[in-house]
């Protein structure tokens, strides 16, 4: 008798997480369907073009894809903002290059450009 409630609450059981997963599924479809006609097209290319000009100003892939916690081992701007001043906005080695007063996550090219010239 015992085996045989154990089996019902098994069965039970199984058949409620069979459940909340398929209507986990059936919510996610929803949301999908949601966002799919949500945003207005225009918003949306406004959204890319600003994804392009931070991607573009990005300093390295890894430092884009950690959201600027991490840099790639051998980052160019960061390397460059170690060993060379920068012609453009006129800061000693290690110092971040600026912008309008605010420091940047990338060095200037011409920093970068430098800083090759200098230490090869
Ligand atoms: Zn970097
Ligand atoms: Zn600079």
């Amino acid at each position: 008798m015992i085996t045989v409630l154990a089996a019902a609450l098994t069965a039970a059981v199984f058949w409620c997480l069979g459940y909340r997963a398929h209507a986990h599924a059936a919510a996610f479809r929803a949301e999908q369907a949601a966002r799919l006609h949500g945003p207005h097209p225009a918003a949306v290319a406004d959204e890319i073009a600003i994804g392009l000009q931070a991607l573009a100003e990005a300093c390295c892939d890894r430092w884009w894809t950690s959201a600027g916690a991490e840099h790639d081992r051998p980052c160019t701007s960061r390397w460059a903002t170690t060993v060379a001043c920068c012609p453009e906005c006129t800061v000693e080695p290690g110092i971040p290059c600026h912008e309008d007063g605010q420091p940047l996550a990338y060095a200037h090219d011409r920093r970068i450009q430098e800083a090759k010239e200098t230490s090869p």
